[in-house]
Formats: C-alpha cells, sequence, structure tokens
C-alpha cells in the first residue's frame, strides 16, 4: 500500500486498541455496579475539593496523552467524585438509575453515530426513533397514530407541546407575526401552582411573557381548582384575550398530586382550549390500570410529556413529546410547505422540533422496552408506588416523623420531635420545625447514608422521597425513618433553644 492511502489521524484508533480499551472499561464499570450499593450515595465534598481531585484548573493541553491511562484514569475519578442515582438508597428529586441495556444503547448508538434529522441520514434511527414513540403513547394509553419525537427531557418535550398550542390556538399565524396578533390580542395559559418550571421557561421562550401565565388555585389536596380555572377563562375570553392552553399535571413534582385531567379535558374541549398534560414525573403510571382513575384522563389530551429518563430508566438525556395531531406538530416547527411530501412518506425528524442534527436517543429507550415488555415496566412502577407507600406506613409508625402526604411514588414527611408533637401550627415552633427539617436535610444529603430532597407543603418545609428506582428494596425504605430520626434528634439539641430544654 502507499503511504498516501493511509491518513494518520490523531485521533484515529486501530481495532486492537479500540478492543482492548473497551473490554477494560466495561470490566471497570461492571465492578463500579456491583459495588455500587455498598458505598455511599455520594462523597461530602466542597466544590473545589472536586476541581483539585480532578485536576481541572490546568491549562489547554498542547499534546494529546496515551488514551488507555486516560480513560482508566478518568473512570476511577467519575466513581470517586459522584452522586450515584443509581444506589438503592437515592431518592432525591425525580432521577432515576439507568437501566444497563440502556448504557450499551448509548455506547452502541454513538458509534454508528446517526444524525437523525433527515431519514437519509439515519434510515433505521429514524423507524426506531417512530416505533419508540408509537410505543410510549401505547404504554401510557394515548393514541398510537399521534405525532412525537424524542428530546432533552421533560422539560423539552413540555416546551415543544406548547409551541405546538401557540401554534394551534392563536387566532392569527402566530409563527409569523409574533405573540401579539394583528388585533393586538394576547395568548393566555392556564396552569395550577403545582406546575413544575418549565412553564416559566416556556413562556419566555415562546414569546408571551410569564406575566400572562394564570395561576389558578389548588385544592386541599394540591390539585386544579377547576371551578376557578373555568371563572378564569370566562374572565379572559371577556376581556378579549385569546385562552389558548391548560396545562394539567399527572404527578406533580412536588408530591405526586395528579390534576383532575377528565374534568380539565372536558372544560378545554368546551371552550376549544388545548388540553395539555405534563406527565414528565407520573405519565408512565397510566400504564398501571390500579393507579387514580384522573391519571387515566391523559388519553384526552391534545399533547403529553412525559419522560422516558425518569421511569422508563433510559440514561439521561431523553424526554418524549406526543402530538395527538401529527400534522400540528409538524405545522409548529416545520419550514417546508406541508404540500412537500414524497411519494413514500419518510419521516424527517428536523420538521418536527426545534433541533437540526438529532442524536439517536431512540435506542436506549427502544432496546428497554424490547428487553423487558410492557409488563416489566407496569411491574418495576408499580413496586416502585407500594415501595413508596411502604416507606409512608414506616414514616407514619415513628413517633418522631410526621407523615405529610403520599401520591404516586412520592412520600413527604418531616421530623417533629415527639415533646413538640401538641404544640403544631404554633408559629414560634413552626419556625423551629422548618429550620429544624432544613439542616437535618443538608446533613443527611452530605452524609451519604441515604438520600432525599425537599418540598413545601402547606406552608411548611418537608422533606421528600420519590421513588423511581428500581434498585431500590423493602430494606432501603424502612431504614429511612430512624437515619432521618437519629440526624433530627442531633440538630434539634443544637437549635433548641435553651429556656426549651427540660
Ligand atoms: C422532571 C419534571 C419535569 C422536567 O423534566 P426534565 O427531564 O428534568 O427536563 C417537568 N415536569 C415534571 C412534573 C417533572 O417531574
Amino acid at each position: 500500500m502507499d503511504s498516501n492511502s493511509i491518513r494518520h489521524s490523531p485521533l484515529a484508533m486501530d481495532a486492537e486498541t479500540f478492543r482492548a480499551l473497551g473490554h477494560r472499561l466495561v470490566d471497570q464499570l461492571a465492578e463500579f455496579l456491583e459495588s455500587l450499593p455498598r458505598g455511599p450515595v455520594t462523597h461530602n465534598e466542597s466544590p473545589s475539593a472536586v476541581r483539585d481531585a480532578l485536576d481541572l484548573t490546568g491549562p489547554l493541553p498542547e499534546s494529546g496523552m496515551d488514551p488507555g491511562p486516560l480513560l482508566e484514569r478518568t473512570a476511577q475519578l467519575l466513581f470517586e467524585h459522584s452522586l450515584f442515582n443509581g444506589h438503592p438508597r437515592f431518592f432525591g428529586y425525580i432521577t432515576a438509575p439507568p437501566a444497563p441495556i440502556g448504557i450499551f444503547g448509548d455506547f452502541l448508538a454513538a458509534a454508528v453515530n446517526p444524525n437523525v434529522g433527515a431519514w437519509t441520514l439515519s434510515p433505521a434511527a429514524t423507524e426506531i426513533e417512530s416505533q419508540t414513540v408509537r410505543w410510549i403513547a401505547a404504554l401510557i394509553g394515548y393514541p398510537v397514530d399521534c405525532g412525537g419525537l424524542l428530546v432533552s427531557g421533560g422539560n423539552m418535550a413540555n416546551i415543544v407541546c406548547f409551541m405546538a398550542a401557540r401554534a394551534a390556538k392563536a387566532a392569527w399565524n402566530v409563527r409569523e407575526h409574533g405573540v401579539v396578533g394583528d388585533s393586538g390580542r394576547r395568548l393566555r395559559v392556564y396552569v395550577s401552582a403545582e406546575t413544575h418550571t418549565w412553564i416559566q421557561k416556556a413562556a419566555d421562550l415562546g414569546g408571551l411573557g410569564t406575566g400572562l401565565i394564570r395561576w389558578i388555585p389548588t385544592d386541599a389536596t394540591l390539585r386544579m381548582d377547576v371551578a376557578a380555572l373555568r371563572r378564569q377563562i370566562e374572565a379572559d375570553a371577556a376581556a378579549g384575550d385569546v385562552p389558548c392552553l391548560v396545562v394539567g399535571t399527572a404527578g406533580s413534582v412536588s408530591t405526586g398530586a395528579v390534576d383532575p385531567l377528565p374534568h380539565i379535558g372536558a372544560l378545554c374541549k368546551e371552550y376549544g382550549v388545548w388540553f395539555h398534560v405534563d406527565g414528565a414525573y407520573g405519565g408512565f403510571a397510566a400504564a398501571l390500570p390500579e393507579v387514580p382513575d384522573d391519571l387515566h384522563g391523559l388519553s384526552l389530551a391534545d399533547s403529553v410529556a412525559v419522560d422516558p429518563h425518569k421511569w422508563l430508566y433510559a440514561p439521561l438525556e431523553v424526554g418524549c413529546a406526543l402530538v395527538r395531531d401529527q400534522e400540528a406538530l409538524r405545522a409548529t416547527f416545520a419550514y417546508h410547505p406541508p404540500y412537500y411530501h414524497f411519494e413514500e412518506r419518510a419521516t424527517n425528524y428536523v420538521d418536527y422540533g426545534p433541533q437540526n442534527s438529532r442524536g439517536f436517543r431512540a435506542l436506549k429507550v427502544w432496546l428497554a422496552l424490547r428487553q423487558v415488555g410492557a409488563a416489566g415496566y407496569r411491574k418495576m412502577i408499580a413496586d416502585d408506588i407500594r415501595l413508596s407507600q411502604a416507606m409512608a406506613e414506616a414514616v407514619g409508625r415513628h413517633a418522631e416523623l410526621q407523615l405529610t402526604t403520599q401520591d404516586l411514588s412520592i412520600t413527604t414527611f418531616r421530623y417533629l420531635p415527639s415533646d413538640l408533637r401538641s404544640n403544631v401550627g404554633e408559629p414560634s415552633v413552626e419556625r423551629h420545625l422548618d429550620a429544624l427539617n432544613r439542616e437535618l436535610l443538608d446533613r443527611l444529603q452530605r452524609g451519604g447514608e441515604a438520600f432525599v430532597s425537599n418540598a413545601i407543603v402547606g406552608g411548611r418545609y418537608v422533606l421528600r422521597a420519590c421513588i423511581v428506582n428500581f434498585h431500590t428494596a423493602r430494606a432501603d425504605v424502612e431504614a429511612v425513618p430512624e437515619i432521618v430520626a437519629r440526624i433530627g434528634r442531633t440538630v434539634d439539641a443544637e437549635l433548641r433553644p435553651r429556656s426549651d430544654q427540660p
């Protein structure tokens, strides 16, 4: 072979080296994943300690290095300085552990590297994404002939649906003329006080402005007050504004509350308003027959956002936007005239979302769906919900804990010293309990024994344990009350005003 036929690129790697480094990395990962439950959930380190340990303060290297030691050392550093959402006692936020087959999925997707913006650039990957979207719809009971695509997460999935509502419901061509139509009418969106912060980002990015969001109050169970929603829509319409979109939440981020979706859906139909459901957390629970009936109301929605990197256990990132009318989604983002269709209709995902080049996010989701099937997911989600209920029972039995809520797989509670039980509600006691639980949470999170987050329920600061974790077992759940109470006792003794002490 003449020397012109082989190019020596610094990044190129021969098959032998690729194989050896890959095997070594897989060995390291297998050991890491196996040992994870025996270590802490997180390491208590400051940002500067992490920077120093990883040696991240140096300049851009001028020359390179041997990839073998580089990979091996980097893996080790990540194992030593990360928070592990794959730990069985990680109950924070709604961040799930990755399915092992999903890890392989991302690896395989990166190696083939299709650009899933255009069918021609990604024949197999585009078709796999289409099937994944249909299967996700089928799993939650949504029409399988809907439009949809995979995006980076719940926020983006909700924002895509928001943009679809904006394009469909404005009484003018909002894509061309902008949000203040020729007539000066304004678009209004309706959400409950418990809606996730994506709505502010959407209202801002979509040009409506956060000031145009109508925050509808919730009832005692933190569900949208539908009578208040009706009054607000009527008032806005009477004032000449355009009621554009109502957001119902299928599993609120704080407590897992499910809005009365069938009622909201009926109201939206009556007034011709787009009905969107944020199911980023709870949407996949609609796969279960035994969940609250309201949850199945997501099948009525014009659009639904779900988050496969939550209850489908796909490695980050992947969210999914579903829009009942496929053409409405296309009409939100495409810049081709609608009559520009090929003989055999091929999907070019660039027309269905804000991205141009797109990665093969579908593979990790599709592989996991095929590995365990709908039944596998129904079992895992039902188990998480049962474990959360068991945690609530264990909290309820503990003399120093107060249970606040239990919904889907979220339990909220707080540390409440037994001698203050009869003083709950007194302002000075409530202030003490807020401060106590704040400090308790900080210590619990830094300690690494278990990881929960927080919520504000009824104005009170509470601890919040969310189980979207297929590694969690009964013993993990039952260990939580005493871990929390032990830290609570210490903090209480430190914070209690001297005069209160016996
Ligand atoms: C998690 C969540 C989001 C945001 O999803 P990301 O994947 O974090 O972008 C939005 N809404 C609800 C109800 C959620 O639980």
